[in-house]
């Protein structure tokens, strides 16, 4: 299966594309985890990107592009996957459909704008290994420590609400057109945002058929 999330900043990517990795045996590739891992490691790549992610605009296509490839290229993928927050705009998806790269479903989690501020205002984040938390919705086991390798849960510099508001901006304008794209080639699914993770997961499960 190689599947694309789709959805805004908040409607629960990460969370669902780390439950069904597990379900489907495939990794799960998230461009904004690699993108936080380089700028945490100062790689040349994290440099460039970090005035872009800290104010919550989106990194340049090409750079995205090159993560996209070497990543894609890696033996793990060879049976599939599922990308968390990519492409993002139009250029990436026509770019990554022109280099050959397959998509059997682009998947649209559906949350309305007012439910991801409430959303984004608990969130948690992994300072060591990304993974996330919510302060109400998914609370971590231990307070402030994240369940899976005991690092130190902290807000993410753009989950602050000006610049949470400013990312949803740019998903309407940027993103969501990448709903028609796909569905213009019949791989588009919808998915109504749920009142949890787990019932999400079954609707999800159930567009799929897995
Ligand atoms: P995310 O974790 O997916 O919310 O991504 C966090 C930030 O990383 C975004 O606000 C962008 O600045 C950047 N980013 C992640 N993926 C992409 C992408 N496909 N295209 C452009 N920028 C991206």
């Amino acid at each position: 299966m190689r599947l694309i999330l789709l959805g805004a900043p908040g409607a629960g990517k990460g969370t669902q594309a780390e439950i069904l990795s597990k379900l489907m045996d495939v990794p799960t590739i998230s461009t904004g985890n690699i993108l936080r891992a380089a700028m945490k490691a100062g790689t040349e790549v994290g440099l460039k990107a970090k005035s872009y992610v800290e104010s919550g605009k989106l990194v340049p296509d090409e750079v995205i592009i090159g993560i996209i490839q070497e990543r894609l290229a890696q033996p793990d993928c060879a049976n599939g996957y599922i990308l968390d927050g990519v492409p993002r705009t139009i250029p990436q998806a026509q770019t990554m459909e022109d280099m050959g790269i397959e998509i059997d479903c682009a998947l649209s989690i559906e949350v309305d704008d007012d439910v991801i501020v409430r959303r984004m205002s608990g969130r948690r984040t992994c300072k060591e290994c990304s993974a996330t938390f919510h302060v109400e919705n998914n609370p971590p086991k231990g307070e402030g420590k994240c369940d899976f390798c005991g690092g130190e849960l902290t807000i993410r510099a753009d989950d602050a609400p000006e610049t949470v508001k400013k990312r949803l901006e740019t998903y309407h304008r940027e993103t969501e057109p990448l709903k028609a794209f796909y569905a213009e080639r019949g791989k588009l699914r919808l998915v109504d945002n749920q009142p949890g993770i787990e019932a999400t997961t079954e609707a999800i499960r159930s567009v799929l058929g897995i």
